[in-house]
Formats: structure tokens, sequence, C-alpha cells
């Protein structure tokens, strides 16, 4: 079925622009959230990161889409301290290596790259949905995004139900205990304050949404 649009590495510079946005943003809100339950450095992180991936990625528009994502890994490991530089950058080069150096890609693939960040982050961080991590927005999302398309919904919509899922899973950390990260140290104390790292997870999601959109 060609009903697709192909995405390329216009779509992976765009989606890295959508995300220095967002988490500039919500920088303030991503450093309270973090502050609460960890050391506060959450939204700064994140602002220092992508800012140096898009300037990394700047002139390298001739780069298939897979070595973009790779470079950002690779920039995310290098600028980032704490937990989201390290799972970040292991997850965008998780799903950087599976596109090779094809020039286009469509949904499936897409599918398969979030897929393989999502696995990297699980791995890395020995997560699992429920632990109020990152992987209880990324998991949903990446779930929602097979079903919709194997169902047969247009890409954006499908990427729009995805960042749906990712705001539902980062709001649902809420209520949990952490037992993973930082925030575990506090225990019961932990409960009634929403994941950090979920909740950039879904502004992720939902800057690939735009980016995608954008494009189409
Ligand atoms: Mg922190």
């Amino acid at each position: 079925m060609i009903t697709e649009q192909a995405m390329d590495a216009a779509t992976i510079t765009s989606w890295m622009r959508e995300i220095e946005t967002s988490v500039r943003s919500e920088r303030d809100y991503l450093v309270q959230l973090d502050a609460a339950i960890g050391d506060g450095d959450h939204g700064t992180n994140m602002v220092r990161g992508f800012e140096a991936v898009v300037q990394a990625l700047d002139g390298e528009a001739a780069a298939p889409p897979g070595r973009l994502l790779i470079l950002a890994g690779r920039t995310l490991v290098s600028t980032v301290g704490g937990a989201s530089g390290p799972l970040w950058g292991s997850a965008l080069r998780s799903g950087g290596r599976v596109l090779g150096d094809q020039p286009t890609f469509e949904g499936g693939q897409l599918v398969e790259v979030l897929a393989a960040a999502l696995a990297s982050v699980k791995d890395l961080g020995a997560a699992v949905v429920g632990d109020k991590t990152m992987v209880d927005a990324l998991e949903p999302a990446v779930d929602t995004l097979r079903t919709e398309l194997a169902a047969s919904a247009p890409l954006a919509t499908a990427l729009g139900e995805a960042a749906e899922a990712a705001e539902t899973g980062m709001r649902a950390t809420v209520p949990l205990q952490a037992r993973k990260g930082r925030a575990s140290y506090l225990g019961e104390r932990s409960i009634g304050h929403q994941d950090p790292g979920a909740t950039s997870t879904a502004l992720i999601i939902r800057a690939l949404q735009r980016a995608v959109s954008a494009a189409g």
C-alpha cells in the first residue's frame, strides 16, 4: 500500500528543531517537576542537549536520516549529564541504526525506529511501564503508532494518537511510586508528582507529530 508520505533527512532535522523549541518553552516546567522528585536539572539538561543537536545537524542536510539520528544521539550523550542524555542518546542511536543509509523511510519503519529506541531505553534503564519513568510515555506511544498504522490510519493521524497516548501515560505517572531512577530514593514521597522524563518524552513524541504534519 503506497498511501504513506515518505519521510527523509528533513523530517529528522525538523523533529529535532521541534523538540528544541518545545523543551525550551517548557524548560521551567520540567525543572519544577524534576525539583520535586529529582535534582531539578531536567529542563536545563534537555535544552542544552537539543540546542547542541540542532547545531550539530546544521549543515548535515545531505546525510541520510539514520545518520542524523545517530549524530543526534551521540551529541546528547556528550552534552547532557544526568540520566536523560545517555537514555535519549542511546535511544536515538538505536533508532538511527534501524534506518542504515537509506535516504527515505515510511511509517512502518518509523515504528521500528521508535521500537528500537524504546528497547534501548528499557534495556539501559531496566525499566518497565509502571516504574514512573520515560517508558510510561514512550511505550504506549510506540504501541499506539503501530496499532494505528496497522489499521491503515494516515501517518499524521497515527502520530497524533501516539502523542496522546504518550500524554496519557505521562499523566498516569502522577499517582505512581517511582521504582527506577533518582526519584525512587524518595519512596512513597514520589507519589503525587508527574515524572519529568515521561513529560519530556511526551513533548518529544508531540514534536515528531508536528514535524511530520508540517511536511505533509
Ligand atoms: Mg535530574
